[in-house]
């Protein structure tokens, strides 16, 4: 009785530990691929230099995008 007691606990703290190792590591991919998918859909590039800036700090003008100010006015 006391060995089958034992062996029920231990079996119950490896699924418990399995379960949340799964739920870490499935959670850590999921952020992953967030993150992923959100850097290539919200990238442009600059027209003078030609280098990737996020959407958010990108800088628009006649529909062509700089990575700077300095970039924005050089290419008018
Ligand atoms: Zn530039």
């Amino acid at each position: 009785m006391g060995l089958t007691r034992l062996l029920m606990i231990i079996a119950i703290v490896w699924v418990v530990w399995f379960i949340y190792r799964r739920v870490k590591q499935g959670k850590h991919v999921l952020k992953r691929n967030k993150v992923k998918k959100h850097a290539i859909s919200n990238v442009k590039q600059c027209s003078v230099c030609g280098v990737h800036v996020p959407e958010n700090e990108v800088l628009e003008s006649n529909g062509r995008f700089y990575c700077s100010q300095k970039h924005l006015k050089s290419d008018v």
